[in-house]
């Protein structure tokens, strides 16, 4: 494995858990998960060091005891608990950031079992293999509502038409090597949307499908509102392309002025036929418009110039050295 220096030893690997209002979830995922960080070992996978850390997002429920009578059980199950509710994309960078430097490589996954935790065995055998990000990506959906995919597709769609690049059906189930996960630090913008982040780190990836399940128990925390929100946040903090759009409608509209602007003006000097007032009034709303919309449009490029600069995202990576 070309991150971990000592080659005999097997990499730690770290299940990272958002948990909001999971204490009916956990009793059957936590089981799961630790059988599955068992069988990594017994494969030569992964460490017997590898460890499960749950976050709990300001849970209402008890799900904060649920993980510690486990974590008294077995030291395994640790967990960190956010003072109050940031969402599951929060949830996951806490976790991260938490593991970042404890382990060789984390997989975030959902405290629903919706996700195969089967699949963890096969990203770890690509991760052993070389890679550095794997996307674990819905091979069906068919245990969604039909309503829940067609949306689900209709936001990947959405978004790569908002110039926005995500890996189509892949949620945030997905494995980062530590020296992802460094570099995923390096972006300090406040609005967290890891779908459109971790493709911008670069590394070697892949991808590893599986099959969406039920939930275990539990209700989604996901309802068309939050699903809504959740792309709109998306689409805004990464793409400047709306406003790009503004500018482009202006153009349509003052190249199709002009020919309004011939219509009205034959119909004034040749047709005879137009009330007072109307040939000026039609030209100044036709041209006055489209001149407003091209001017928002550039005032935007200016704003997204802007919106760019502040996030101030890395502007490089450094993968490898060779330098003493
Ligand atoms: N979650 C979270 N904070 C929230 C909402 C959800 O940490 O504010 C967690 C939740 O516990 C689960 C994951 O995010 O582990 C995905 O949520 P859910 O399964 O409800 O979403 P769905 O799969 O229905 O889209
Ligand atoms: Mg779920």
């Amino acid at each position: 494995m070309s991150s971990d220096p000592q080659n005999s030893r097997l990499p730690v690997l770290a299940v990272v858990v958002p948990c909001y209002n999971e204490s009916q979830a956990l009793p059957h995922t936590l089981p799961v998960l630790l059988e599955i960080l068992n069988s990594l070992h017994q494969l030569q996978l992964a460490s017997e060091h590898s460890y499960i850390l749950c976050v709990d997002d300001g849970s209402k429920d008890d799900t904060w005891q649920v993980i510690e009578k486990f974590h008294a059980i077995n030291p395994r199950v640790k967990g960190i608990a956010l003072a109050h509710n940031r969402g599951h994309q929060y949830a996951l960078l806490a976790g991260l950031m938490t593991v970042r430097g404890h382990c060789e490589a984390a997989v975030t996954i959902d405290a629903d079992l919706q996700d195969d935790p089967n699949a963890i065995i096969e990203m770890m055998h690509k991760f052993r293999e070389g890679k550095e990000i794997i996307y674990g990506v819905r091979s069906s959906r068919q245990s969604d509502t039909a309503f829940k995919r067609n949306t689900a597709h209709a936001f990947y769609s959405f978004q790569k038409a908002m110039g926005l690049e995500t890996v189509y059906d892949h949620a945030d189930y997905r494995l980062m090597s530590n020296r992802a996960i460094d570099l995923l630090s390096e972006y300090g913008e406040s609005n967290m949307f890891l779908r459109g982040i971790v493709p911008l780190i670069g590394l070697e990836n892949d991808i590893v499908t599986y099959e969406r399940k039920q939930r275990v128990a539990g209700v989604s925390k996901y309802p068309l509102t939050k699903m809504l929100s959740f792309s709109i946040d998306g689409i805004t903090s990464f793409s400047a392309q709306p406003m790009r759009w503004i500018f482009i409608t202006g153009l349509v509209i003052f190249l199709l002025t002009i020919l309004v602007g011939l219509y009205v003006l034959v119909s004034h000097f040749f047709i005879h036929h137009t009330s007072p007032g109307w040939t000026s009034l039609m030209l100044s709303i036709w041209g006055l418009g489209s001149l407003i919309l091209m001017a928002i449009g550039i005032v935007g490029e200016y704003i997204g110039k802007i919106f760019t600069e502040v996030k101030n995202r890395p502007r490089f990576a450094v993968k490898d050295k060779l330098w003493d």
